[in-house]
This record gives C-alpha cells, sequence and structure tokens, in this order.
C-alpha cells in the first residue's frame, strides 16, 4: 500500500457500537480494525519531515516508522518498533487522549482530519498477541540484586518489565487484591476491559517478578523492612486523597467520592460481591470534567440511572480531560451544565437537590488557565439522589505514610526528584508515576517508570 494516501483516504475508525446499545453493558465501545481498514488507514500518514505526532507522544513512539511498516503489512516489524519504546501499546492505544496528544499534532490533521495512530498501535499489538509475537520478560542474565517496587499500577508495572529484563530480582507490593492499579479499579472496563490487563500480568508473573497483592507498605509492612530486604526500592503509589467540595449540607448521605464509587463498580464487574454506591434508579449529579467525571457519568448510564448530569465550572473547550469522551457522553445521554459549579447541597437525611449557580471565565491564573468566577443572581437546582465528587486527587502524605523523614515533596505533596531519573533525596530510594507527577496520565507514568527503571539499573550495575 503506498503512503500518502490521506488526499483520497478519508479518516475512519472501527466501528464504534451504537449509544443506545452500549449504555446497557460495560463492553469497549469500539470493535477491532479490520485487518485491511488497519493498512488503508495506516496508509494516509504522509511521512513529514519532523513527526510532531511523535514529539508530542510523551513516549516519543515511532508512529511514522510502524504506519509504515503497517501499511506494507509487515506487522511483527511494526510491533517491534512500537514495543520498543512503549512497554504497553494495546493500553495507551485504548485509552490515551490521542486527540490532546499525537493524533491531536498529526499534520494531516488540518483539513484532512488526523491518521488513527492510537487506533493502529493497538491494531498492531493485538496482532502481536494474537500471533505469539508478545514475550514477557526473558532476562540473558540472573543478577543477585533485587528491586522492591510498592504499587502495582502502570508505573509500578512498567518498572518492573524493564528491571526484570535487566536480570534483578523484583517483587512488587500492592494493597489492592490485584495488580493493576487504576487501570483495574479506575478506569471501567468501557474503556479498557480487564483482561487486556491481566494477560500483561501474566507475562510479568512468567518472567519471574514476584507479587505481593494484599500488602500495604507502612501497615503491613514497614517501608523499613523493605529496604533491607531489596537493594533498590521505587515508589509507584499513585495518588488517592480526594480533593472535597466546600459547600453546605456536603456532609449529607449519597454525597460521595467518586473513586468510592468507580471501585465499587468495577469490583462487582470482576464478580466481587461488594456493597457501595450504586447509580441504579438514581438521579445522579456528577462534579468535575476531568476522566474521573467522565468515567462516572458514563458508569452510571450503565447502572440504569434515571438521570445524569455534569455539573462543570469551565466550558467545554476548558475542560481538561479528552473531548472525545466528553461527545460519547453526549451521545449516550448525559446531560452537561457547563459553567455551573454547586454552591450547596439540600435534603433531609439524603441529598434531594443540588443548588448550583453559573460561573465565568476571569483572567488567567499562575498556571495560565482560566479561574471560574460566580454570576450573581443565577442560581438553579438540580434535583440529585446521588452525587459524585470528582474534583482530583492529591497525594497522601507520603513521607509520613512510609515514616521517611528525609523524603522530600514539593509543594504540592508529590515527591520531589532529581530530572528525569526518578531518583529521590533518599539513597536507594526512586519514585514514578503519580506519586511523583501528580495526577496525570498512564502514559506518562509509563515514561517515568522506564526512565527511573533505568537509573536504578545504571547505579546497581556501576562500578
Ligand atoms: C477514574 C480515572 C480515570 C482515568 N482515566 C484515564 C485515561 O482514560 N487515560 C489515561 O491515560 N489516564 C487516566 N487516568 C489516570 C491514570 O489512571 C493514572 O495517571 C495512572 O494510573 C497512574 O499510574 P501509577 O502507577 O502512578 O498509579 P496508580 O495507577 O494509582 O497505582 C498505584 C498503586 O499503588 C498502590 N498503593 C498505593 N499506596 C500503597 C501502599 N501504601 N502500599 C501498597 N500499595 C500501595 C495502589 O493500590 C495502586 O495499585 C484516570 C484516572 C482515574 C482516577
Ligand atoms: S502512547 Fe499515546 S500519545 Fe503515544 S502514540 Fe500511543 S496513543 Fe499516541
Amino acid at each position: 500500500m503506498t503512503l500518502l494516501s490521506f488526499v483520497d483516504v478519508p479518516q475512519q475508525r472501527p466501528y464504534r457500537r451504537l449509544a443506545r446499545e452500549r449504555r446497557h453493558d460495560f463492553r469497549e465501545i469500539y470493535d477491532e480494525f479490520i485487518p485491511d481498514s488497519a493498512v488503508t488507514q495506516a496508509s494516509r500518514c504522509s511521512q513529514c519531515g519532523v513527526p510532531f505526532c511523535q514529539i508530542h507522544c510523551p513516549l516519543s513512539n515511532n508512529i511514522p516508522d510502524w504506519l509504515s511498516l503497517t501499511a506494507e503489512g509487515r506487522l511483527e516489524e511494526a510491533y517491534a518498533i512500537a514495543s520498543a519504546t512503549n512497554t504497553f501499546p494495546e493500553i495507551c492505544g485504548r485509552i490515551c487522549p490521542h486527540d490532546r496528544l499525537c493524533e491531536g499534532n498529526c499534520v494531516i490533521e488540518k483539513g484532512f482530519e488526523s491518521v488513527t495512530i492510537g487506533t493502529i498501535e493497538r491494531f498492531i499489538t493485538e496482532k502481536a498477541f494474537d500471533n505469539g509475537w508478545v514475550r514477557g520478560p526473558e532476562p540473558a542474565c540472573e543478577r543477585s540484586q533485587s528491586v522492591g517496587i510498592v504499587g502495582a499500577g502502570p508505573a509500578g508495572l512498567a518498572a518492573a518489565d524493564r528491571l526484570r529484563r535487566h536480570g534483578y530480582r523484583v517483587e512488587i507490593y500492592d494493597r489492592h487484591d490485584r495488580a493493576g492499579g487504576l487501570l483495574v479499579y479506575g478506569i471501567p472496563d468501557f474503556k479498557l476491559e480487564k483482561h487486556v490487563v491481566s494477560r500483561r500480568v501474566d507475562l510479568l508473573l512468567e518472567g519471574g517478578v514476584v507479587f505481593h497483592q494484599g500488602t500495604d507498605i507502612g501497615r503491613d509492612l514497614t517501608f523499613a523492612d523493605l529496604r533491607t530486604r531489596h537493594d533498590a526500592v521505587l515508589l509507584a503509589t499513585g495518588v488517592y486523597k480526594a480533593r472535597d467540595i466546600q459547600a453546605p449540607g456536603v456532609g449529607l448521605d449519597g454525597i460521595v467520592p467518586a473513586l468510592d464509587y468507580l471501585i465499587a463498580s468495577n469490583r462487582r464487574g470482576l464478580g466481587i460481591d461488594v456493597a457501595g454506591p450504586d447509580a441504579a434508579g438514581h438521579r445522579v449529579v456528577v462534579v468535575g470534567g476531568g476522566d474521573t467525571a467522565m468515567d462516572c457519568v458514563r458508569t452510571a448510564v450503565r447502572q440504569g440511572a434515571r438521570a445524569v448530569t455534569c455539573l462543570y465550572r469551565r466550558d467545554r473547550d476548558n475542560m481538561p480531560g479528552s473531548q472525545r469522551e466528553v461527545s460519547y457522553a453526549i451521545e449516550e445521554g448525559v446531560i452537561f451544565e457547563f459553567l455551573s459549579a454547586p454552591q450547596a447541597f439540600a435534603g433531609d437525611d439524603r441529598v434531594a437537590s443540588v443548588k448550583a449557580s453559573r460561573m465565568r471565565l476571569g483572567n488567567a491564573d499562575s498556571d495560565g488557565r482560566r479561574q471560574p468566577l460566580p454570576v450573581e443572581g443565577t442560581g438553579f437546582g438540580v434535583e440529585a439522589t446521588l452525587v459524585l465528587k470528582a474534583l482530583g486527587f492529591d497525594p497522601e502524605p507520603v513521607a509520613e505514610m512510609f515514616a521517611l523523614d528525609d523524603l522530600e515533596t514539593e509543594a504540592d505533596g508529590t515527591v520531589k526528584t532529581a530530572g528525569l531519573t526518578g531518583r529521590t533525596s533518599v539513597p536507594g530510594v526512586w519514585a514514578a508515576g503519580d506519586i511523583a507527577r501528580g495526577a496525570s496520565l498512564v502514559v506518562w507514568a509509563i515514561r517515568d517508570a522506564r526512565q527511573a527503571a533505568d537509573s536504578i539499573h545504571q547505579d546497581l550495575s556501576g562500578p
């Protein structure tokens, strides 16, 4: 297949299930590309001189090369290139906000619509799984040193993969009953089905990585114990302190943190019988506009909520999450009240309504984001029997949690690291993922973890 076909071939994604069908189940919403379509779509790449897609991919994936190989039908080589820079290409292919990263910076985007990079990355890797080309770590030599990793989210798993390939003994400790972090207990199946994560965990297990699930470091085992067990320790614990709303009535029953709600839903999806909030039959209001809020509104629809409304204090253009996710939520029947924020919650014991007011965007703050300001006299009410608070997350007090007095943190509570190495102020301790970067994206967690793993390797293998 020749390249540069974008002039004649329009952008096409795999079949997206109809909203009326997907409202009733948690399956992923896109089918796989059929091979001919993947080849044709890859051939749309213009092989431009300066690949902005690669520059805007946090992993600097060599996108033009794998697209060119896919267009030629050379999928095994395409996979070799895709997996050289990305530990979990099939996961990023599904859940990266492509519209803000690689695809949003494709030069043919202007006028012709971008190459469907994420979907092709997923396609190549699924074909690699089908054909047995995906291999877990098979170290060429075994080293005597060991590395302990706290947290089995994408950062912990990506670091484990890389360190095990270098030949280290690797042990991961995680407080949950299964590995995956937010990939399993945050992100719902309609974005990322759980078997996609568990087959990666299986490869790590086969490759010799030891998992200690259900082990809370700081409670079941001290951090000091961990340091005596291992030559290096990587902190990959994510950020879990949910930001709260300051408004009268916020303590009423039926107002719950978003992650409690999503964890309960994900556990039920895994067949675990749990009590916990469920949206069936409720009028649901979700407060927030990021990935977590979008996952809540779309989960509530699937659980059979009577109505789902999202209150977001900025406008649609200024939402932090993927615009594509917002449009899927709208297709699925979610009502968006942009430029709106809750001022109070009313009800007897349980919440019955949210009193909100309209907002306008004022001047930009030091982050460059325009600040939302309430508009006087614009109060309105929304009926609500379940309110989900999705305002973002901050780090738990990590130095305190692990009794690590020398661990330096930034003003926002994230762990301070030396440049790209992930090295912390405590000798022998590294950090990667959300705990070092702040609440972010899976692709950044993978990037940081790979770099921290290389820095650990450099240290342990040095003279
Ligand atoms: C609802 C939701 C939806 C999201 N959607 C997307 C998306 O679509 N695309 C995207 O790119 N990103 C998304 N993100 C962000 C993404 O999930 C995170 O950036 C990413 O998971 C961070 O990886 P991590 O490994 O640093 O942390 P986590 O995934 O949070 O993993 C940390 C692990 O550490 C464990 N842990 C913590 N403390 C301890 C302790 N003391 N002892 C033992 N174990 C411990 C936790 O149990 C957890 O398993 C979403 C986040 C949320 C909350
Ligand atoms: S990792 Fe994410 S940003 Fe990079 S090419 Fe894949 S989908 Fe795009």
